[in-house]
């Protein structure tokens, strides 16, 4: 029978490509050296974060493959590379995105990693191959082989989810973290011990997915009202141009200018329901009112003195009663307060108390991951835990980057149907 030690020396994770992560760390951009961000205790001050990567030391094989998940939004792009101006061995996994509009950058981008890999490893090496997930997989997949003339084989988009993120919660340190704001970015360890838990992948749409185990799933439920609805109608309703900017909009924006609060409808708290005066209760409910009120001041204004040439027929710009920052941030709140609550009540179904937020619409921004957090404290009472990642946008990604079993490495296969071996081994490894 297989030794632990062996086991443990030999296999990272069944059923993925081997890839050795001891000693693994996230980099800050252009470094070789651990984040640190000036913690303490596990705790810093989340900024609006770019992705880092993530530095392999001990990898040194070969790696013939990169992973691409093509999403309604955006496509995400994961691959290995070697140190650069480095002696040191390892090496390190690069994430990348482009929106899926722009597919035709991202595979000349894809063409310069075959070009690179071949020049690095000539015949020593498998041609690159393409390991691809998400819907466009199948929608670009004759597109990505004609033009790159490589291998390209698909994965299944839930199943790479949840292997990358199971990668990132047992592999990776300072990955994980909780949101406060009293505690904004706390690190949870990396553990092995992760299942049940329910992932809250908040894409273009919403996917809910209940896990109990590497290969035991179920999609529990969703929402079409997500990070594609978010991007869309502010890019109607603000002059945002770009996603970033909207965030940034949102970041000093105030909702209370369009949404009717409590306060606005009681003047007070409702107490007798727990609900504060300074609570939505519906968010973009001052705009119709607002909204008139402004319109019969242009009216009156128009019926004085005309300014020099100024036009009035329909709304300009300067004239309107709602800034985009105050849109932004309400919509950025509607979003996130309705798929905090549904998560909750799906959680409470299943009875999962391990929340995981990942997908690009979060991006590490601070009130999204606040709302998200609050309320998965406040509806389960504090009994519910919300997580979030620093890679939250790349799980499916980085799942179809582990899905690869190179020919010669043959580990997938002596692993299946062992379960209960590696069950026996966490419970060794948790024992006092
Ligand atoms: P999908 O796989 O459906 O494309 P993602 O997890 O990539 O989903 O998330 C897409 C969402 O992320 C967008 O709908 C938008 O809300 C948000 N997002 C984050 N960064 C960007 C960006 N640079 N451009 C567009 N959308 C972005």
């Amino acid at each position: 029978m297989t030794s632990t030690e062996e086991i443990d020396n030999t296999i990272t994770r069944p059923g993925s490509v081997k890839i050795n992560v001891q000693g693994a760390f996230i980099v800050d951009p252009d470094a070789a050296t651990p984040a640190q961000n000036g913690s303490d205790n596990g705790r810093v001050s989340p900024s609006h974060h770019e992705t880092s990567d993530i530095r392999l030391p001990n990898h040194t094989a070969i790696v013939s493959h990169i992973a691409v998940d093509i999403g309604g939004s955006l496509v995400k792009l994961v691959y290995f590379s070697r140190e650069v101006d480095s002696t040191d061995p390892g090496g390190r996994l690069n994430f990348q995105y482009f929106e899926t509009d722009r597919i035709d950058d991202c595979i000349e981008f894809m063409k310069l990693l075959r070009d690179k890999h071949q020049a690095l490893n000539g015949s020593r090496s498998q041609q690159l191959c393409v390991m691809a997930t998400g819907g466009g997989a199948y929608k670009f997949y004759d597109t990505i082989r004609d033009a790159l003339e490589v291998e390209v084989l698909r994965e299944d988009e839930m199943e790479c989810l949840i292997a990358g993120l199971d990668f990132f919660i047992t592999e990776i340190p300072r990955e994980v973290f909780t949101y406060s704001e009293t505690d904004p970015m706390h690190f949870v360890s990396p553990r092995e011990i992760i299942y049940p838990y329910l992932l809250v992948n908040i894409g273009s749409g919403v996917s809910m997915l209940k896990v109990t185990g590497p290969r035991s799933s179920q999609r529990v439920g969703g929402t079409s009202l997500g990070g594609g609805t978010l991007w869309g109608l502010l890019s109607l309703l603000t002059g945002a141009r770009s996603f970033d900017d909207m965030l940034a909009e949102a970041e000093y924006g105030d909702n209370t200018k369009v949404d009717m609060m409590v306060g606005d409808i009681y003047g007070a708290d409702y107490g007798k329901i727990g609900l504060k005066s300074t609570a939505i209760a519906s968010s973009f409910g001052k705009v119709f009112r607002m909204k008139l009120q402004a319109e019969a001041a242009e009216a009156k204004a128009a019926d004085g003195p005309v300014h020099d040439g100024e036009s009035h027929n329909g709304q300009d710009e300067d004239s309107s009663p709602f800034s985009s920052a105050d849109i932004s941030r309400s919509l950025l709140y509607a979003v996130s307060n309705n798929i905090g609550q549904i998560a909750y009540l799906q959680s409470q179904i299943h009875n999962l108390s391990d929340i995981y937020f990942g997908g690009s619409f979060i991006r590490g921004h601070r009130q999204t991951m606040n709302t998200l957090s609050y309320a998965i404290k406040f509806w389960s009472k504090g009994e519910k835990q919300a997580y979030f990642l620093r890679h939250e946008g790349y799980l499916g990604a980085v799942g179809a980057f582990l899905k690869r079993q190179p020919a010669n490495w043959g580990r997938r296969g002596s692993l299946e149907g062992l379960d209960d071996v590696q069950e026996w081994r966490k419970a060794l490894k948790t024992e006092p």
